[in-house]
Protein backbone atom coordinates (compact mmCIF):
# COMPACT_ATOMS: atom_id res chain seq x y z
CA UNK A 1 0.00 0.00 0.00
CA UNK A 2 0.97 3.68 -0.77
CA UNK A 3 2.84 5.12 2.44
CA UNK A 4 -0.33 6.84 3.32
CA UNK A 5 1.13 8.01 6.84
CA UNK A 6 4.24 8.50 5.83
CA UNK A 7 2.69 11.00 2.83
CA UNK A 8 0.55 12.64 5.57
CA UNK A 9 2.82 13.21 8.40
CA UNK A 10 4.70 15.24 5.59
CA UNK A 11 2.32 17.10 4.18
CA UNK A 12 1.20 18.11 8.08
CA UNK A 13 4.98 19.26 8.55
CA UNK A 14 4.66 21.84 5.36
CA UNK A 15 1.58 23.39 7.03
CA UNK A 16 1.98 26.93 8.78
CA UNK A 17 -0.09 27.09 11.94
CA UNK A 18 -3.51 27.94 11.40
CA UNK A 19 -3.84 25.75 8.28
CA UNK A 20 -5.95 23.29 8.30
CA UNK A 21 -6.03 19.78 5.89
CA UNK A 22 -8.59 17.79 4.16
CA UNK A 23 -7.61 15.08 3.09
CA UNK A 24 -9.13 14.42 -0.27
CA UNK A 25 -10.02 10.60 -0.27
CA UNK A 26 -12.25 10.18 -3.50
CA UNK A 27 -11.60 7.13 -5.17
CA UNK A 28 -9.44 5.16 -2.41
CA UNK A 29 -10.31 2.56 -0.20
CA UNK A 30 -11.59 2.33 3.19
CA UNK A 31 -8.07 0.99 4.21
CA UNK A 32 -6.23 4.15 2.87
CA UNK A 33 -8.80 6.69 4.75
CA UNK A 34 -8.21 4.00 7.89
CA UNK A 35 -4.69 4.45 7.95
CA UNK A 36 -4.64 8.53 7.83
CA UNK A 37 -7.75 8.83 10.60
CA UNK A 38 -5.16 6.32 12.88
CA UNK A 39 -2.30 9.30 12.28
CA UNK A 40 -5.03 11.79 13.48
CA UNK A 41 -7.01 13.09 11.07
CA UNK A 42 -9.97 13.69 10.63
CA UNK A 43 -11.26 15.80 8.26
CA UNK A 44 -12.18 14.01 4.54
CA UNK A 45 -13.19 15.26 1.66
CA UNK A 46 -15.52 13.34 -0.86
CA UNK A 47 -16.44 14.75 -4.29
CA UNK A 48 -19.57 11.78 -5.24
CA UNK A 49 -22.74 11.37 -3.25
CA UNK A 50 -23.05 7.56 -3.46
CA UNK A 51 -19.29 6.92 -3.01
CA UNK A 52 -19.38 9.46 0.53
CA UNK A 53 -22.50 7.53 1.85
CA UNK A 54 -20.61 4.08 1.76
CA UNK A 55 -17.38 5.57 3.33
CA UNK A 56 -19.78 7.32 6.36
CA UNK A 57 -21.34 4.15 6.83
CA UNK A 58 -18.47 2.11 7.13
CA UNK A 59 -15.85 4.48 9.00
CA UNK A 60 -16.13 6.11 12.57
CA UNK A 61 -18.17 8.39 13.26
CA UNK A 62 -16.28 11.22 14.46
CA UNK A 63 -15.19 11.39 10.82
CA UNK A 64 -15.68 15.19 9.57
CA UNK A 65 -17.03 14.51 6.08
CA UNK A 66 -16.48 17.69 3.44
CA UNK A 67 -18.35 17.48 0.32
CA UNK A 68 -16.15 19.15 -2.21
CA UNK A 69 -17.55 18.19 -5.67
CA UNK A 70 -20.33 20.09 -7.62
CA UNK A 71 -23.09 18.78 -5.87
CA UNK A 72 -26.79 18.51 -7.77
CA UNK A 73 -29.61 19.84 -5.72
CA UNK A 74 -31.47 16.57 -5.75
CA UNK A 75 -28.66 14.80 -3.91
CA UNK A 76 -28.30 17.22 -1.37
CA UNK A 77 -31.01 15.17 0.58
CA UNK A 78 -28.56 12.13 0.93
CA UNK A 79 -25.84 14.04 2.37
CA UNK A 80 -27.22 16.50 4.62
CA UNK A 81 -28.40 14.30 7.59
CA UNK A 82 -24.17 14.02 8.30
CA UNK A 83 -22.24 16.27 6.10
CA UNK A 84 -20.15 18.66 8.20
CA UNK A 85 -19.16 20.80 5.29
CA UNK A 86 -20.16 21.94 1.59
CA UNK A 87 -17.70 23.60 0.00
CA UNK A 88 -18.26 24.08 -3.50
CA UNK A 89 -21.53 26.39 -3.46
CA UNK A 90 -22.10 28.03 -6.51
CA UNK A 91 -25.84 28.71 -7.06
CA UNK A 92 -28.74 30.49 -4.56
CA UNK A 93 -30.66 27.80 -5.49
CA UNK A 94 -27.95 25.10 -3.95
CA UNK A 95 -27.68 26.99 -1.22
CA UNK A 96 -31.30 27.21 -0.76
CA UNK A 97 -31.72 23.26 -0.59
CA UNK A 98 -28.83 23.18 1.95
CA UNK A 99 -31.71 25.10 4.26
CA UNK A 100 -34.19 23.53 3.51
CA UNK A 101 -32.73 20.00 3.76
CA UNK A 102 -31.02 21.01 6.76
CA UNK A 103 -33.84 22.40 8.78
CA UNK A 104 -35.54 18.86 7.99
CA UNK A 105 -32.37 17.30 9.91
CA UNK A 106 -32.51 19.71 12.39
CA UNK A 107 -29.17 21.09 11.89
CA UNK A 108 -27.06 23.42 10.57
CA UNK A 109 -24.76 22.98 7.75
CA UNK A 110 -21.52 24.60 7.30
CA UNK A 111 -20.68 25.87 3.28
CA UNK A 112 -18.36 28.04 1.35
CA UNK A 113 -19.05 29.66 -1.54
CA UNK A 114 -17.01 28.43 -4.83
CA UNK A 115 -15.30 31.19 -6.65
CA UNK A 116 -14.38 30.34 -10.60
CA UNK A 117 -11.66 32.52 -11.23
CA UNK A 118 -9.20 29.85 -12.67
CA UNK A 119 -9.13 29.89 -16.96
CA UNK A 120 -10.89 26.57 -17.59
CA UNK A 121 -14.44 26.75 -19.20
CA UNK A 122 -15.25 23.61 -17.32
CA UNK A 123 -14.84 24.59 -13.99
CA UNK A 124 -17.59 25.55 -12.13
CA UNK A 125 -17.89 28.39 -9.51
CA UNK A 126 -19.33 32.16 -9.29
CA UNK A 127 -17.88 35.34 -11.25
CA UNK A 128 -17.26 37.65 -9.03
CA UNK A 129 -20.44 39.47 -10.37
CA UNK A 130 -22.11 36.17 -9.45
CA UNK A 131 -20.45 36.16 -6.22
CA UNK A 132 -21.49 39.79 -5.09
CA UNK A 133 -24.72 39.20 -6.74
CA UNK A 134 -25.70 36.57 -4.64
CA UNK A 135 -24.67 38.16 -1.55
CA UNK A 136 -26.85 41.45 -2.09
CA UNK A 137 -29.85 39.55 -3.04
CA UNK A 138 -29.77 38.84 0.96
CA UNK A 139 -31.50 35.76 0.86
CA UNK A 140 -29.05 33.73 2.54
CA UNK A 141 -29.53 36.64 5.49
CA UNK A 142 -32.95 34.34 6.37
CA UNK A 143 -31.21 31.29 6.43
CA UNK A 144 -30.76 29.99 9.77
CA UNK A 145 -29.75 26.44 8.97
CA UNK A 146 -26.95 27.43 6.35
CA UNK A 147 -23.99 28.90 7.80
CA UNK A 148 -21.66 30.33 4.68
CA UNK A 149 -17.88 30.23 6.72
CA UNK A 150 -15.65 31.66 3.60
CA UNK A 151 -14.81 30.92 0.09
CA UNK A 152 -13.58 28.35 -1.22
CA UNK A 153 -11.49 27.85 -5.40
CA UNK A 154 -9.15 26.03 -7.42
CA UNK A 155 -6.75 27.64 -9.05
CA UNK A 156 -5.78 26.55 -13.19
CA UNK A 157 -3.68 23.98 -13.77
CA UNK A 158 -0.89 25.01 -14.93
CA UNK A 159 2.57 25.04 -14.61
CA UNK A 160 3.01 28.97 -14.73
CA UNK A 161 3.42 29.78 -10.55
CA UNK A 162 3.15 33.16 -11.27
CA UNK A 163 -0.32 32.60 -12.82
CA UNK A 164 -1.53 30.27 -10.04
CA UNK A 165 -0.34 32.40 -7.57
CA UNK A 166 -2.32 35.74 -8.44
CA UNK A 167 -5.25 33.34 -8.63
CA UNK A 168 -5.29 32.71 -5.47
CA UNK A 169 -4.48 36.61 -4.38
CA UNK A 170 -7.42 37.63 -6.50
CA UNK A 171 -9.50 35.41 -4.13
CA UNK A 172 -8.21 36.62 -0.96
CA UNK A 173 -8.86 40.06 -2.45
CA UNK A 174 -12.46 39.13 -2.57
CA UNK A 175 -12.61 37.03 0.88
CA UNK A 176 -11.21 40.03 2.40
CA UNK A 177 -13.75 42.73 0.86
CA UNK A 178 -16.68 39.95 1.21
CA UNK A 179 -15.92 39.81 5.05
CA UNK A 180 -15.93 43.78 5.04
CA UNK A 181 -18.90 44.31 3.42
CA UNK A 182 -21.31 41.36 4.62
CA UNK A 183 -19.70 39.22 7.41
CA UNK A 184 -17.60 41.90 9.38
CA UNK A 185 -19.36 40.88 12.57
CA UNK A 186 -19.26 37.08 12.21
CA UNK A 187 -16.08 34.67 13.30
CA UNK A 188 -17.34 32.21 11.73
CA UNK A 189 -16.80 33.60 8.45
CA UNK A 190 -12.86 33.20 8.22
CA UNK A 191 -12.56 29.98 5.79
CA UNK A 192 -10.22 30.11 2.61
CA UNK A 193 -9.98 27.14 0.91
CA UNK A 194 -7.45 26.70 -1.93
CA UNK A 195 -4.15 24.49 -2.32
CA UNK A 196 -4.42 21.27 -3.99
CA UNK A 197 -1.34 18.78 -3.99
CA UNK A 198 0.32 20.62 -6.60
CA UNK A 199 -0.12 23.93 -5.58
CA UNK A 200 -0.85 24.14 -1.69
CA UNK A 201 2.62 25.60 -0.39
CA UNK A 202 2.12 28.49 -2.92
CA UNK A 203 -2.02 28.72 -1.72
CA UNK A 204 -0.64 28.71 1.70
CA UNK A 205 1.63 31.70 0.90
CA UNK A 206 -1.35 33.64 -0.18
CA UNK A 207 -3.47 32.77 2.95
CA UNK A 208 -4.90 29.43 2.27
CA UNK A 209 -6.90 28.64 6.18
CA UNK A 210 -7.81 24.74 4.54
CA UNK A 211 -6.01 22.68 1.52
CA UNK A 212 -7.71 20.08 -0.03
CA UNK A 213 -4.69 17.29 -0.59
CA UNK A 214 -5.74 14.02 -2.25
CA UNK A 215 -2.32 12.80 -4.71
CA UNK A 216 0.29 13.76 -2.40
CA UNK A 217 -1.42 11.66 -0.01
CA UNK A 218 -2.98 9.01 -0.95
CA UNK A 219 -1.29 8.66 -4.60
CA UNK A 220 -2.92 8.44 -7.94
CA UNK A 221 -6.40 7.79 -7.82
CA UNK A 222 -7.77 4.55 -9.70
CA UNK A 223 -10.90 5.60 -11.31
C1 LIG B 1 -9.88 16.02 -6.32
C2 LIG B 1 -9.94 17.38 -5.72
C3 LIG B 1 -8.89 17.86 -4.92
C4 LIG B 1 -7.61 17.09 -4.64
O1 LIG B 1 -6.77 17.07 -5.75
P1 LIG B 1 -5.28 16.46 -5.68
O2 LIG B 1 -4.62 17.02 -6.86
O3 LIG B 1 -5.42 14.98 -5.72
O4 LIG B 1 -4.67 16.92 -4.40
C5 LIG B 1 -9.05 19.12 -4.34
N1 LIG B 1 -10.16 19.86 -4.55
C6 LIG B 1 -11.18 19.43 -5.33
C7 LIG B 1 -12.35 20.30 -5.52
C8 LIG B 1 -11.10 18.18 -5.95
O5 LIG B 1 -12.11 17.77 -6.72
Amino acid sequence: MYDVKGNLKEVLANLPQGVRLVAISKYHPNEYIEAAYEEGQRIFGESHEQELRQKHEALPKDIRWHFIGHLQTNKVKYIAPYVTMIEAVDSLKLLQEIEKQAAKNNRVIDVLLELHIAEEETKYGLSDHALYELLDGGEWREMVHVRICGLMMMASYVDDEQQIRSEFRHAKKLFDDVKVRYFADAEYFCERSWGMSHDYLIAVEEGSTMVRIGTTIFGPRVY
